[in-house]
């Protein structure tokens, strides 16, 4: 593949990885307004909802700079709908299990957009594009990384709960 071609694909993949984002942001915010129960859970969404914006605008400056600008908003709803759907539909009470469970997993997305653009950005000879990727690969880790050892805390926590409120309605 020739050179132009090779960095149309990676405009495309880096316009790819900023819709993940905004959905990514959509999906936190959802998040966090429901887990009211879990204030570490909920601490940790939010400061990740800030370092998603931050990434928004990490990789915005890459397309700029690139000589180009991010998608618009139909492709990004057309592209993300089904990865939402795991957390915007209607849950039943164990909510915060699922949603912990859909987090951890587009985490790992994530990772992989990442893994794929430093590669990208590697061929074309883009270094910065590819130190901004290699910047966000480690947070997406970092948040893959707490969510992992935090799995167990949650359904735990959620069967102490569910068992508390079922002792008060017998009262
Ligand atoms: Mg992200
Ligand atoms: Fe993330």
């Amino acid at each position: 593949m020739d050179q132009k071609a090779m960095n149309e694909y990676l405009d495309q993949w880096l316009r790819d990885a900023h819709a993940m984002e905004e959905q990514a942001t959509t999906m936190l915010t959802t998040q966090a307004s429901r887990i009211e129960h879990y204030p570490e859970l909920k601490q940790k969404m939010e400061q990740h909802i800030r370092e998603t914006e931050s990434q928004r605008d990490r990789l915005e400056a890459c397309l700029t700079r690139r000589g180009t600008s991010p998608s618009g908003a139909k492709d990004i709803a057309a592209k993300f709908t089904a990865m939402g759907q795991g957390l915007s539909g209607t849950v039943m009470g164990d909510e915060v299990v699922k949603g912990a469970m859909a987090s951890y997993t587009f985490e790992h997305f994530e990772i992989s957009a990442y893994r794929e653009l430093i590669g990208a950005a590697d061929i074309v000879g883009d270094h910065e594009t590819k130190r901004v990727c290699e910047e966000i690969l480690k947070e997406e880790q970092a948040m893959a990384d707490w969510l992992y050892e935090q799995l167990p805390v949650v359904s735990r926590t959620f069967l102490e709960r569910a068992g508390s409120d079922a002792a008060e309605a017998k009262r």
